[in-house]
């Protein structure tokens, strides 16, 4: 018999064999895996008497709690969808995503709740709002249930509803850096591969002690939390992004492994304590979300010490496609080298497809040099956008998932991002890479940030364009950064225009936005600048 992948089984096996073992750490309190699983089955119960059935939509806002990760293994359970909020959305925003799922409930981080505040009144389809404790501990607020009243007197005893491995786990919305919004629908069977990836990739054990500083509410922060319970590690929470606490976090608790952004590792690097006290743990690290460059490689392995992989992904794919070499691969490489290919993507993950093709969809040659947008097919691609069948159409054809970041492909396979379809420069009928002009810019000491991109030009069409964020302290001289990058680059990739900004437009997710920083430079022209 067809027996169905389902989330939850990570969470069941894991409190089976490690009862007694430490689940999760936030703030002051401690879970067990058997308390943790009692928590949840309590959590489905209560969902279950407010109406929650299968295929019903969840909304979530929060930071990463002990709650919110309930909250997922709960839905898991039975078979409800869970709508996670990223935390730094506007009011407009939320509603929008909220009444677009038609949410049945909605569950607020107690110190969010004010994010939401003015907009609880406008939202048609949710019909209970739940508050979620602050370090374990609750708060009464009007209107709002209390997550430890809704779990006080429900039974402990297992609470799971038959599903199916293609019934709906998520609908997440993506960052929109190229657009609004859309709600991208996962599967059971597409988050199961991507958390059996993770697990092995990070070669996850029971000794393993994971810090959370990815949120769980992005797709970056997936495939840990699910892969880490899975093999019964611990999971420590962490609620703001502090470079402090974060060391002492990793020194107490031993941290093992940690998932972080590049602004994350950033400010790690640029923080004393992590130079005049090293951490023993031997964190290993991911990164997503970003093409790092080579100096930034070289700065998290040789300042702190830890080994880098760069994964590639997106909402779409729940998310991991690529990973770069492990230390085996490059075992005997020079150190530059080393560090060079890891600020490649790298080769697929297991059971994961991959083309680089042109736009008649033929594959480039795989010659490190042919640039192509990167196709991906697997058990990882999402069921669809939710409610918008057309985007669907145009972004799985075939079977294939068009990414519409542009790449080229070696002869072993290693996928090297060359930019966004959107974001590429084409300069007198040169094709150029805005991450790779911004990965030489950032080996300039006095560059804290660099965004690179097009700008109408008479002769050429178009040409590059460097808007860059100086370190505090630092003064940039447009004719220093000049003669910096006719060094470092061909003539045709040299910025021909420098804008010193104090800061650059992010995304929630803090993805720069280039569409913004095009938008006066184009306007006159009357492109198209999305
Ligand atoms: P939207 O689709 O709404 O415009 P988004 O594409 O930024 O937003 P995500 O799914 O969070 O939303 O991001 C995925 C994208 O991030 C990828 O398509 C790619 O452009 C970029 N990306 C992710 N990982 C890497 C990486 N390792 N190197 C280069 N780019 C990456
Ligand atoms: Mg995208």
């Amino acid at each position: 018999m067809h027996v169905a992948l389902r989330m939850d089984d990570t969470l069941r096996r894991a409190a089976l064999l490690y009862p007694d073992v430490e689940s999760v750490i936030e703030g002051e309190r401690r879970w067990t895996y058997r308390e943790f699983q009692e928590e949840v089955h309590q959590l489905a119960h209560a969902m279950t008497r407010l109406g929650v059935e299968k295929g019903d939509r969840v909304a979530v806002l929060s930071p990463n709690t002990t709650a919110m990760l309930q909250l997922f293994y709960a839905c898991f359970q039975l078979g409800a969808v869970v709508v996670p909020l990223n935390t730094r959305l506007l009011p407009h925003d939320y509603l929008y995503i909220i009444e677009h799922a038609e949410a049945k409930l909605f569950f607020a981080d107690d110190e969010l709740i004010h994010l939401v505040e003015s907009i609880v009144q406008s939202l048609t389809t949710v019909s209970r709002f739940v508050s979620m404790p602050v370090n374990g501990v609750a708060s009464e607020r009007e209107g709002w249930d209390s997550y430890s009243n809704l779990l006080a007197n429900e039974s402990t005893e297992p609470c799971i509803t038959e599903i199916e491995e293609t019934d709906l786990a998520t609908i997440l919305y993506t960052s929109g850096t190229t657009g609004k919004p859309k709600g991208v629908m996962h599967s059971h069977r597409t988050l199961y591969f991507n958390m059996q990836n993770t697990m092995f990739h990070l070669r996850a054990t029971d000794s393993d002690v994971l810090l959370h500083t990815l949120p769980i509410f992005h797709v970056n922060g997936w495939g840990t939390p699910f892969s880490f319970t899975a093999v019964g590690a611990k999971h420590v929470m962490l609620r703001k992004i502090d470079p402090l606490l974060i060391h002492s976090l990793i020194k107490n608790e031993g941290v093992t492994v940690a998932c972080m952004a590049p602004t994350v590792l950033n400010l790690l690097i640029n923080e004393p304590r992590f130079h005049e006290e090293k951490t023993t743990a031997p964190v290993r690290i991911v990164i997503a979300g970003s093409a790092p460059p080579t100096a930034f490689v070289r700065a998290v392995e040789q300042q702190l010490g830890w080994e880098f992989l760069q994964v590639y992904g997106m909402t779409e794919c729940a998310p991991l496609i690529t990973v770069s070499p492990i230390k085996h691969h490059l075992m005997n490489e020079t150190e530059e080298t080393r560090f060079r290919m890891k600020a490649k993507a790298g080769i697929p993950m297991h059971n994961v497809e991959i083309r680089v093709v042109d736009d008649e969809e033929n594959e480039v040659p795989k010659d490190g040099k042919s640039i192509g947008e990167v196709v991906a097919r697997g058990n990882m691609v999402m069921e669809g956008y939710w409610k918008q069948p057309e985007a669907t159409a145009a972004a799985i054809v075939n079977g294939w998932y068009h990414t519409g970041d542009m790449a080229t492909i070696d002869v072993e396979g290693y996928i090297d991002i060359v930019d966004r379809k959107k974001d590429i420069i084409i300069s007198g009928g040169e094709n150029i890479s805005s991450i790779e002009v911004e990965g030489l810019l950032y080996e300039h000491p006095g560059i804290l940030e660099a965004a690179v991109i097009s700008v109408p030009h008479e002769k050429w069409g178009e040409v590059p364009h460097a808007i860059v964020v100086p370190r505090p302290g630092t003064a940039l001289d447009q004719v220093e950064l000049e003669n910096f990058c006719r060094g470092k680059m061909a003539a045709f990739k040299c910025p021909k225009g420098f804008t010193i900004v104090r800061e650059l437009p992010k995304t929630a997710s803090g993805k720069i936005r280039k569409v913004e920083l095009r938008q006066p430079f184009w306007e006159e022209k009357g492109k198209l600048v999305n």
